[in-house]
């Protein structure tokens, strides 16, 4: 299986190839050059299968010859062994034809998890086999850096750094980050907003010669075997609904375009996926730009669903250039218009996307009494993320096709918003219960890529 750039000239690329880079040389997203079919009976078959069987199924054509069947099955059991529920992504019924996958299982309580475990395992295999070492830079809203400094800490071929922007993530969050004492992983607070971050990481893998001194190597959520995992529990989830003899539709609360991306390979891998939901909240330059008014940055608005407070939603390049039949220079042009504020999606490329994905929006106010609502009518707490997936999956659901929402965090991550709508606080799973008593080690940073890249330098 080989790996193609969005932006058509970064080398092509094998599956370890493209899991350790991240972001193509050319500044795209690596995608499967083809995707493989999973026929009828292939999925059928998955019915009753433990999650790691689903998962080993789903993955595998997409490894090729990097890992062998019996590393690769290891991989998936070690990284879904610090789950905190057998079944790792448990569907719960919220209404009648309306269910819930719970993603929150994980070591940091966010779907962020299902990833970053299976790549941590990826990462160390690959590596230890050619005794190499690399360094991981991430930007984080939240749940990938709990995620990604979780998978990393004490691997013996990783040093991990991630940015996050000061005062804006939750007090879980940071102490997930700021709490590991392991000397391989660092939490950098930097003084902006969650796109400034994500800007300076893209700066630092512009910057070859940094790039490779350090061995840069990404693990945000356009690393495509971050993408790659998140398939998978599109499959589990529609099987056990009733898959492939009916049809099944998802609703996805939407950041980076990661999670609802991986619902789209899934689709085009033979799942019958009905609609591909895409939810946000009240910064909704995807709502809007699904919607047909283009896509055009606004101001960042901090909000009670911070892991969702994003302008630039970096994985949209990918649902763009198989909308623009893989035309990598049509991206490139887009992509120098986004860099200006913004551009307008072509009349055909705005059908193909519509084909696929439908989307809507919550409003702080909306968010809140979704999660009122929920625990009054079926007794979930939801976090404020979920609620906005379960308010729009509400407005999009059709009789006759069960609806999935993902609920991407568990509430206790967000607990101030959660109590502050719902009048209950929500505690932490019992085997995190201390994470308030731990000592926390973090760095303040400025904004700023040469002072950034120093600090790295100064601590591999
Ligand atoms: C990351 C995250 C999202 C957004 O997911 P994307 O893949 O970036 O679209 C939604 N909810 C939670 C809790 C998250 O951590």
């Amino acid at each position: 299986m080989q790996y193609i750039s969005t932006r058509g000239t970064a080398p092509v690329l094998n599956f370890e190839e493209a899991m350790l880079s991240g972001l193509a040389r050319d500044g795209g997203l690596y995608v499967p050059q083809t995707i493989p079919q999973l026929s009828a009976e292939a999925i059928s078959a998955m019915e009753g299968q433990p999650y790691e069987e689903i998962a080993y199924r789903v993955m595998r054509p997409f490894v090729g010859e990097v890992f062998t069947d019996t590393e690769f099955r290891e991989i998936i059991a070690r990284a879904y062994a610090v789950f905190g529920h057998d079944a790792r992504a448990p569907l719960k019924q919220l209404d009648q034809g309306h269910f819930l996958l719970e993603l929150f299982h994980g070591p940091t309580l966010a779907f962020k998890d299902f990833a970053m475990q299976l790549i941590g395992q990826m990462f160390q295999t690959a590596l230890g086999r050619k005794n190499e070492r690399v360094t991981i830079v991430g930007a984080t809203s939240g749940d990938t850096g709990s995620a990604a400094i979780e998978a990393f800490r004490g691997l013996s071929n990783v040093d991990v750094f991630i940015m996050y922007p000061h005062g804006r993530i939750s007090e879980v969050q940071r102490r997930q980050m700021t709490t590991p004492g392991e000397s391989n992983v660092h939490a950098l607070a930097v003084d902006g907003d969650f796109d400034d971050c994500q800007a300076r990481l893209k700066d630092m893998f512009n910057d070859f010669e940094f790039r490779d001194t350090v061995r840069l190597a990404g693990v945000n959520s356009i690393n495509w075997g971050r993408v790659l995992a998140q398939v998978v529990y599109y499959f589990s989830a529609a099987v056990a609904l009733g898959a492939p003899h009916r049809q099944i539709s998802f609703t996805v609360p939407t950041g980076n375009f990661g999670d609802v991306f991986a619902g789209y390979i899934a689709k085009r891998m033979g799942l019958p996926i009905d609609k591909l939901v895409v939810a946000t909240n009240q910064n909704d330059i995807l709502h809007r730009c699904l919607s047909g008014q283009g896509y055009h940055k606004g101001e960042t608005v901090p909000s009670i669903s911070p892991s969702m407070d994003i302008q630039v939603s970096s994985n949209f390049e990918r649902a763009l250039f198989d909308a623009y039949d893989r035309e990598a220079p049509a991206i490139v042009q887009l992509m120098d218009e986004l860099k200006a504020g913004g551009f307008d999606v072509s009349q055909g490329a705005m059908q193909v996307l519509q084909s696929h994905y439908a989307s809507g929006r919550a409003s702080e106010e909306e968010t809140s009494a979704t999660i009122t609502r929920a625990l009054k009518h079926s007794g979930e707490l939801l976090c404020p993320h979920s609620a906005i997936g379960v308010k729009v999956a509400e407005e999009q659901r059709v009789i006759g096709t069960p609806m999935v929402t993902l609920a991407t965090a568990h509430p206790a991550k967000f607990p101030a918003a959660v109590e502050a709508a719902s009048g209950v606080h929500p505690p932490l799973p019992a085997r995190m219960a201390d994470l308030y008593d731990r000592t926390e080690r973090v760095t303040r940073v400025p904004n700023d890529l040469a002072a950034l890249k120093d600090h790295i330098k100064g601590h591999i």
